[in-house]
């Protein structure tokens, strides 16, 4: 979607602090951190909220669930973490690309 932030990330042409790549994901640092950690997991594919996501990205969520502990593992989160899922306005969700944001590294609760 060209009009999608987290696309324009994606594709390199807004910059981020990318922690993470795979043919599936991008990970990257969040502009205004809730926690003294706090990334976002992007899929590459633009589902715009998971009341977008259908049969189709079963893999995808199954991916996503596997590669958030080795995430936070690269990032030192050894005592745990918050994985959060906003979903539409009535969710908080700000960006409209889905994403999964891990916080962690300090005492809870994150903002
Ligand atoms: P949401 O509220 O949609 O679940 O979360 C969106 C997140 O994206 C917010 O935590 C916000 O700080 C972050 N964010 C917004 N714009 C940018 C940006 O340009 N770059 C990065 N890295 N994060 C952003
Ligand atoms: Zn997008």
């Amino acid at each position: 979607m060209s009009d999608c932030l987290f696309c324009k990330i994606i594709a390199g042409d807004i910059p981020s602090k990318q922690v993470y790549e795979d043919d599936h994901l991008v990970v990257f640092h969040d502009i205004a951190p809730k926690a003294p950690t706090h990334v976002l997991v992007v899929p590459r594919k633009h589902i715009a909220t998971l009341n977008d996501a259908d049969n189709s990205d079963h893999d995808l969520f199954g991916h996503i669930a596997l590669t958030i502990p080795k995430i936070a593992k690269q990032l030192g989160l050894t005592d745990g973490y918050r994985t959060v899922l906003n979903t539409d306005k009535g969710g908080g969700q700000e960006v409209f690309h889905i994403h999964f944001h891990i916080l962690g590294g300090g005492p809870m609760p994150f903002a």
